[in-house]
């Protein structure tokens, strides 16, 4: 067989598991159906600007997170520039709140904003919480448990500070805010559920403790900005692969996965077939229960899926600004509690490029992206973007954020945009939304069919932002070679 693995889709999950693997020397095949890498989380040339695909915040690359691990394994240098503040948030009051990154700092401000009851012991718990689950994180790598191997592993790295973390998975963030009596705090609510919404995907009822207490306190570590978009993340990752022995396939799309009859895979792509010892599918579970051609394997998924209603896609616009004026921060949630019209959604996101920045775009101008969210986007696929665009811009305006008459250029792209360019079912963008009754033991584990068939990205196990997909391509990287080497 010409490769030992070919992996299907080049996201953030995909990469970090196709230099894991090379890394051990093993020949991998990354088959990307666009022309270039990084799917929701790169950038992309268009006008002369450099515009992001998808993300625009980054961290885990503090000690004992995803990325950090992924760039101590491997070697790869990255040019990062660390943020003195990750985000300021506009609530409807006219209020601007100040995402401190210094615990102390933000425990102060969110005594000033929300008021001193229960916010400094709230907060000190959730950070508490969030260090443990970082920490434990990576030393768990057999996670979700799938074959007595798992077991074994998880009980021999099982310390006692992990078993505390258990009850967490079944406490919501929403009982969380009760034990502190400030469920009756509304612009604390409102602030918690929208801040909730950009870092795992759903609100109070939904998220759990341990999701919650990460996405809450995401700000708390380290936020980075890579000069030129984060293509510059994603460049010295492929060339980390394709230097190796590795290679990056563009422009092959892939129709189906064929299990052969002893063993390996026949992967049939837009540009013939290949074959393999081992696949890993880095596109969502909803698309690769339809590539993957065995009725049992396909069964086995089905209670995995998650249908539209219970995704989000997004409304998002990407701009090149002038005389952008000067602001504290480059990341901004903007709250809309009426909401959106047709897009529904109650918070804007805005990230704008960094001042210092000269590679994305010429002196004195700016790249905004703002992004939105969408909830069941099968049915959502947004037919008037000029309405959306208009209410948008609006809002951005009122809030001193952004001059109409400052916009060079605009587009923007809808879940149908999405569905077509990432090809991810429904349009279906930013992984997975967490949900009480899912437990994070009933994940998808990376095993798709314990023979040599696994899985990564956003809608796996724990598949939330960059960091989360990263973990997911560790792991899938992880029970490849325990399985197999
Ligand atoms: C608007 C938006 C804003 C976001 N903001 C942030 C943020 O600020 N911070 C953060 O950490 N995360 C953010 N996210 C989430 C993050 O970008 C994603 O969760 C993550 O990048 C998904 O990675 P993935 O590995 O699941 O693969 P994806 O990014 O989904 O990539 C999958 C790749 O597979 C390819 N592909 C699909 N089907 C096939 C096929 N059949 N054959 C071959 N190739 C195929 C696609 O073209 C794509 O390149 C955001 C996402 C969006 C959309």
């Amino acid at each position: 067989m010409a490769y030992d693995v070919l992996i299907v889709g080049s996201g953030f999950g995909a990469l970090t598991a196709a230099a894991l693997l090379t890394k051990r020397g093993l020949k991998v095949g990354v088959l990307e159906q666009n022309k270039y890498a990084g799917g929701c989380s790169t950038t992309y040339k268009r006008k002369g600007y450099w515009f992001e695909t998808g993300a625009t915040t980054l961290v885990g690359l503090d000690e004992h997170m995803p990325l950090r691990y992924l760039i101590d394994e491997t070697g790869i240098n990255v040019n990062l520039r660390k943020l003195e503040l990750p985000m300021q948030v506009h609530p409807p009051d006219g209020q601007v709140i100040n995402r401190y990154p210094d615990l102390e700092d933000w425990i102060s401000e969110a005594e000033r904003v929300f008021g001193k009851k229960n916010q400094r012991t709230f907060w000190k718990h959730l950070y508490s919480i969030s260090q443990q689950v970082w920490q434990t994180s990576l030393t768990q790598l057999s996670f979700p448990i799938s074959n007595y191997k798992d077991l074994w592993q998880s009980i021999l790295r099982a310390r006692p500070s992990q078993l505390r973390l258990i009850p967490g998975a079944f406490r919501t963030m929403e009982d969380v805010l009760r034990k502190y009596d400030l469920l009756q705090n509304k612009l604390f609510v409102e602030f918690v559920n929208e801040q909730l919404l950009i870092t795992a995907q759903n609100y109070l009822p939904e998220v759990n403790e341990l999701f919650g207490a990460t996405a809450l306190c995401y700000t708390l570590y380290g936020n980075f900005y890579v000069d030129g978009g984060l293509i510059n993340l994603i460049n010295p990752i492929t060339d980390y692969i394709t230097s190796n022995g590795s290679s990056i396939l563009y422009r092959h799309k892939v129709d189906a996965i064929i299990p052969l009859p002893e063993k390996g895979y026949k992967i049939h792509t837009s540009k013939g077939i290949l074959t393999s010892r081992f696949v890993i599918s880095g596109v969502p579970l909803n698309n690769t229960a339809s590539l993957i051609k065995d009725e049992k394997v396909q069964e086995s998924l089905r209670k995995y899926i998650l249908p539209s209603p219970k995704l989000n896609s997004a409304f998002s616009i990407s701009m090149v600004l002038k005389n952008t004026p000067a602001l504290k921060t480059i990341h901004h949630q903007v709250h809309v509690p009426e909401g959106l019209p047709i897009i529904k959604s109650k918070s804007i996101f805005l990230s704008l490029s960094h001042p210092e920045d000269t590679l994305r775009a010429a002196k004195g101008e700016t790249i905004a992206s703002v992004s939105t969210h969408i909830q069941d986007p099968e049915n959502n696929y947004i037919e008037h973007k000029a309405i959306a665009e208009d209410a948008i811009i609006k809002v951005l305006q009122e809030r001193g954020l952004v001059r109409k008459e400052n916009i060079l250029y605009l587009q923007s792209a809808t879940p149908g945009s999405w569905l077509q360019w990432t090809g991810r079912a429904y349009g279906m963008v930013g992984g997975y939304p967490q949900y009480q009754h899912l437990k994070l033991w009933q994940m998808k584990d990376a095993r798709l069919d314990h023979k040599g068939a696994y899985l990564c990205g956003d809608t796996v196990y724990p598949g939330q932002g960059i960091p989360g997909t990263c973990l997911s391509g560790i792991i899938a990287a992880h029970k490849l070679l325990q399985d197999h080497y």
